[in-house]
């Protein structure tokens, strides 16, 4: 499969995350999730993990310009080489999908593929509290839909699983709330440029995977 430059969107607890992995993992394209550089800073009290942990318990959005400046550094490392990147929760605002293609053009690249996992909110709410992450490694589990081989225990590197600190309810619905007024609209931004595939978000697990391969292989 060619090298793209694909955008999962979708709302919070859409199930990104987890295809972003399997789909990194399968094909060697490179992962850039802001959320998880946001919580990495976060768990290491660095400067910007203090700046932020307010705004990521409370389910708001990180400013425009400390995203856009965050994934132009980690972007700068990897946009020479010949291989495939996922955008995971970036862009989340029209500036910063702006910013992003702004940043690709440099470079003589544009975003190949957009895929939007669609899921209602009611079902998001519940599937988030059910859901764990690896405190080493980030590996994501559902105690209903995939749980861990041994209970509180990383599948992958045994590491400790725990809950976001944004996966309780009231966070989750201001981070839909988030969703709907900032992200939404970059539906119809990459729509109207044909990039976008829709995919309901409530397919088993490979079934969504299978179906973002095929958007990214039919559309380049
Ligand atoms: P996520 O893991 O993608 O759900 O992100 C977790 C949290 O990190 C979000 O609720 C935001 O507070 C923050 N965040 C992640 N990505 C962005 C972004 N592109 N723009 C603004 N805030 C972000």
């Amino acid at each position: 499969m060619p090298a793209p430059r694909l955008i999962l969107l979708g709302p919070p607890g859409a199930g990104k995350g987890t295809q972003a992995k399997r789909l990194a993992e399968r094909w060697n394209w490179r992962h850039i999730a802001t959320g998880d550089l946001f919580r990495d800073a976060v768990r290491k009290e660095s400067p910007l993990g203090k700046q932020v942990k307010p705004i990521l318990e409370a389910g708001g959005l990180v400013s425009n310009e400390l995203v856009v400046g965050l994934v132009r550094e980690t972007l700068a490392e990897e946009i020479g080489a010949d291989r495939g990147i996922i955008f995971d929760g970036f862009p989340r605002t029209l500036p910063q999908a702006i910013a992003l293609d702004e940043f690709l053009m440099q470079y003589n690249q544009s975003i190949t593929t957009v895929v939007l996992i669609n899921t209602g909110d009611d079902i998001v709410v519940h599937r988030v509290a059910q859901r764990r992450s690896c405190e080493d490694c980030g590996a994501i589990f559902n105690l209903m839909h995939k749980p861990p081989a041994r209970p509180g225990r990383c599948d992958a590197c045994g590491g400790k699983l725990y809950q976001r600190a944004d996966d309780r309810e009231a966070t989750v619905r201001a981070r839909q709330r988030k969703y709907w007024s900032e992200t939404a609209p970059l539906i119809e931004f990459y729509r109207t440029r044909g990039l976008l595939t829709e995919i309901p978000g409530d397919l088993p697990l490979d079934v969504v995977t299978a179906s973002v391969e095929r958007a990214v292989s039919g559309r380049r």
